[in-house]
């Protein structure tokens, strides 16, 4: 079935406003979740902030269901956090890292990951190995078959980065962690929601994302998935009384499901807005959401491919729904004002964000249109008249 573009509009108010091809910085959210929130907000305002959260409790308590169900796990594997930054940390610093243990990562890992892997060398003497592309400029898989040794403690793939049109190859890279017994982290912040995502067909042991990207969810959401056979070797780096219970003066136990991942305090409103966000995507579903997608890439790529000193720089054997550009002689941030004067809103990636990647294809920065099911061709067509009139 293809997607109803007439009704996702509709049911998208942002678009009656703005050309937005800024999903991956943070998509617009759809009506029905924008509507779980305020009914939330409100219910705290007149009946107050706990009261509220228990009439509320099943809607709440929904959204591990509802990713359960997304990533095909099970709801005791969920934890939701802030954001996808904090999912991807409290899995990553619950590993006890040792002098001489290895981790190897690949060229498109997020900025604040490789911070987090620099840290973890500088006070443990734990290695960073960045895996070296193939010739597709994605991670070579026999570089990674041979990379891996008995010191190798974790492999951190980011799925799809923020700095391009590339999918990782992350279930050949779970098959490698599968068969060597290594830990497998995924970042999965730009694919959910652009694509079907299984954790068993994955093979990966964490996966960390972000509600407001290609997911629609409210911003300030994020989750992380461990996997249960893993959960309760590992102690997160923060423990408080929601993670672990107080059970004698100088004793604790952490709780048994992924939840030790979580904190006390959370937004109860957007918690509700991520699950139906969630629900939301599911109703589309992930495999029609991923073909209009990617189709819809494409045609940028292609028409963007013949403007005049636009040079489309996406790599990758399997491509998504984030296309990369520069325009000859321009900056990419004066390309993105000029546009977002024009009511087009895209972004900027810098070098901040993809050091390895961008140094190593020689690039500076890139221009970003990031498109979702519910951007129309007209759309695309307008983007790129604009583009040309620059
Ligand atoms: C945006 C992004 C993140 C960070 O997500 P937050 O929710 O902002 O913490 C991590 N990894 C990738 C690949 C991203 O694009």
């Amino acid at each position: 079935m293809s997607i109803d573009l007439e009704r996702a509009r509709r049911e998208t108010l942002g678009c009656e406003n703005v050309l937005h091809f800024n999903n991956a910085g943070a998509a617009l959210m759809p009506s029905p979740v924008l509507e779980v929130i305020i009914n939330h907000l409100q219910l705290e305002v007149h009946t107050g902030g706990y009261e509220a959260a228990k009439q509320a409790n099943s809607q709440i308590e929904r959204i591990y269901q509802a990713l359960a169900t997304l990533l095909n796990c099970g709801a005791d594997e969920i934890a939701i956090v802030e954001n996808a930054t904090r999912a991807w940390d409290m899995a990553y610093y619950s590993i006890p890292f040792k002098s001489g243990d290895r981790i190897l990562t690949s060229q498109a890992e997020y900025s604040s990951n490789y911070i987090a892997h620099l840290q973890v060398a500088r006070k443990t003497g734990a290695v960073i190995e960045v895996i070296s592309n193939d010739e597709n400029g994605q991670i070579s898989i026999e570089a990674l078959r041979k990379a891996i040794d008995e010191r190798t403690k974790l492999i951190a793939l980011t799925h799809v980065p923020t700095s391009g049109g590339l999918v990782s190859p992350a279930a050949e890279v779970g098959k490698v962690a599968r068969e060597a017994g290594v830990l497998y982290l995924l970042d999965a912040c730009q694919s959910v929601g652009q694509m079907p995502l299984d954790v068993e067909t994955i093979g990966c042991d964490f996966l960390s994302a972000t509600g407001r990207k290609f997911l629609r969810g409210p911003r300030g959401t994020g989750f992380l998935y461990v996997r249960r056979t893993i959960l309760e070797q590992l102690e997160p780096p923060f423990l408080d009384l929601h993670a672990a219970e107080w059970t004698a003066k100088n004793e604790y136990t952490i709780r048994p499901d992924a939840r030790r991942f979580e904190n006390w305090e959370t937004n109860y409103s957007t918690k509700i807005g991520l699950a139906v966000a969630v629900d939301y995507a599911l109703s589309w579903g992930l495999a029609e959401i991923k073909e209009r997608v990617q189709a819809l890439a494409q045609t940028l790529r292609d028409q963007l491919a013949v403007i005049s000193g636009v040079t489309v720089h996406d790599v990758g054997a399997e491509k998504c729904g984030i296309v990369t550009f520069q325009v000859a002689g321009k900056d990419s941030t004066e390309v993105q004002s000029w546009l977002e004067e024009r009511k087009i809103n895209t972004s900027v990636s810098a070098m901040n964000y993809a050091r390895l990647d961008l140094e190593e294809r020689g690039l500076k920065s890139l221009v970003r249109a990031s498109v979702h099911y519910y951007n129309s061709e007209e759309e695309i067509a307008r983007f790129c008249e604009t583009l040309a009139r620059f």
